[in-house]
């Protein structure tokens, strides 16, 4: 099965208030573990390659030919995204797209809002052709961003407007709190915020940064409109701890298989509580009938 746009998917999920997880992949074991997890849960699943670690995973073409295979090898019958997360310019949008992305997010809310309108616009008119969707952000979501570290900037509501009206996008990333990495003390998310911008917006959110942010705060984001959940973190967390306790208990370990394997199904647990707590679950038969 080939990969599906996250545009109907998310306007279904937003529809029924539930939300679609998006996991970042961080090679093939990883790619494994997500597939797996969403085939169990019956969910639609985003996977995603950022847009810095693409080097390190072997280039655009790989990674799309990585987690295509698998996706046949693997007989995953739910519907999978393949996402770029923080495309950094309308070019690199564009090679993945060309590589066979379904989706892409173009990252311009570093620059000013009419240039981030350019290029987003460039990259929506280039997605529509292959039916790719597009995700674009205004603000600024705290702790590591494109390989920069900055503080939050909430995002404002008539750039969001703006942004959405001039642009043809399929979700918007507002960041209004949240922050990549892990958390220094309580998330503290702007829902007064939220709630004015998806009114205005009307479009599904997405909430970048979610790892630690606790369930009660994830269920009022998606009842105020996220449809699409990042985690990065809390998988990579669960795989670091467990990869690092296989060596304290024995330091002669040194077949990767034998000391990776948990950590691997850390993962995979870890991204199956993340679908039952978003409430994607079970959604899988639904969403593939509306799958483009
Ligand atoms: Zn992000």
């Amino acid at each position: 099965m080939a990969f599906v746009s996250m545009k109907n998917l998310l306007r279904e999920a937003k529809k029924q208030h539930y939300a679609i997880g998006q996991f970042n992949i961080n090679g093939l074991q990883w790619t494994k573990a997500i597939l797996q997890a969403a085939e169990e849960e019956r969910s639609p699943v985003i996977a995603a390659a950022s847009d810095r670690l693409i080097d390190y995973l072997g280039g655009f073409k790989t990674v799309a030919g990585m987690v295509a295979a698998l996706v046949e090898e693997m007989s995953i019958t739910v519907p999978v995204v393949l996402h770029l997360d923080h495309g950094s310019s309308p070019e690199r949008c564009k090679k993945a797209i060309d590589a066979g992305f379904s989706s892409v997010m173009i990252d311009g809310s570093h620059s000013p809002i009419d240039e981030n309108i350019a290029m987003t616009k460039e990259v929506a008119a280039y997605a529509r052709s292959y039916n790719v969707s597009v995700e674009a952000e205004v603000g600024t979501v705290g702790g590591m961003e494109d390989g920069l570290i900055g503080g939050v900037k909430y995002a404002d509501i008539h750039e969001c407007e703006r942004l959405v009206k001039e642009a043809d996008i399929d979700a918007l990333a507002a960041a209004l709190g949240s922050v990549h990495g892990k958390y220094q003390g309580e998330p503290n998310l702007g829902f007064k915020e939220m709630e004015e911008i998806s009114r205005v917006t009307d479009i599904p959110l997405v909430l970048h940064g979610a790892s630690g942010i606790p369930t009660d705060q994830i269920a009022k984001a998606i009842r105020l409109g996220h449809a699409k959940i990042n985690i990065n973190t809390e998988c990579m967390v669960a795989w670091t701890d467990k990869t690092r306790s296989m060596f304290k208990e024995n330091l002669e370990l040194y077949e990767p298989r034998a000391y990776m394997t948990p950590g691997i199904s850390a993962v995979k647990e870890t991204v199956k509580l993340k679908m039952r707590e978003f409430g994607s679950s079970g959604k899988a038969a639904y969403t593939q009938e509306i799958k483009v």
